[in-house]
């Protein structure tokens, strides 16, 4: 996985692109929860204690699944945040499913079962710049933690904060006479 904080990229970059009025802040927040989610799957090792298949590390938490049920979070909240139940859906669901999509482009760790449980097969992008990140806490200071922050700036946050500042600028662009 990219470190946890590297997945609040995502909708930290859509909110730039889409707007604070289109995107309040508790929805901002809301999807920076969804983004990360999916690694409370790691829990039980920072225990010392590891589960199997889907129960482990990237296993069902990891998947369209649960995006979807997350999305039904959103759908629920969409009136609280004065947007469609679509967009409420959508926001939530796509914030959750960027996690495993990231994970995918990641140097190390097992693939994703994306469509499980219709499927145990497991992908992997076949192009992976990010260095996969430790998964127990005390290893993120290290130098080997401080070589993925790094890589994670370059590979995620650049590009992303640059994509949804693009669409920010292109926005004001189009509104000014
Ligand atoms: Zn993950």
């Amino acid at each position: 996985m990219p470190t946890i904080f590297s997945h609040i990229a995502v909708p930290i970059a859509a909110t730039l692109a889409l707007g604070m009025r289109r995107v309040p802040p508790s929805m901002l927040l809301a999807g920076m929860l969804a983004s990360i989610a999916p690694d409370f799957d790691g829990i039980t090792r920072q225990f010392g204690s590891h589960l199997h298949g889907m129960w482990d590390h990237r296993g069902y938490t990891h998947t369209l699944g649960f995006a979807l049920l997350m999305g039904l979070v959103g759908l629920g909240l969409a009136k609280h945040w004065k947007v469609s139940c679509l967009a409420g859906f959508a926001w939530m669901a796509l914030c959750c499913f960027s996690h495993p999509l990231l994970d995918m482009l990641t140097s190390g760790g097992s693939g994703i079962a994306a469509l499980w449980p219709l499927s145990e097969q497991r992908f992997f992008s076949p192009w992976r710049p990010i260095k996969v990140s430790p998964i127990v806490a005390s290893q993120f200071f290290s130098q080997r933690g401080w070589q993925v922050v790094s890589n994670e700036l370059l590979t995620i946050w650049l590009p992303l904060m640059a994509l949804g500042l693009s669409c920010f600028a292109l926005r004001h662009i189009r509104k000014s006479p």
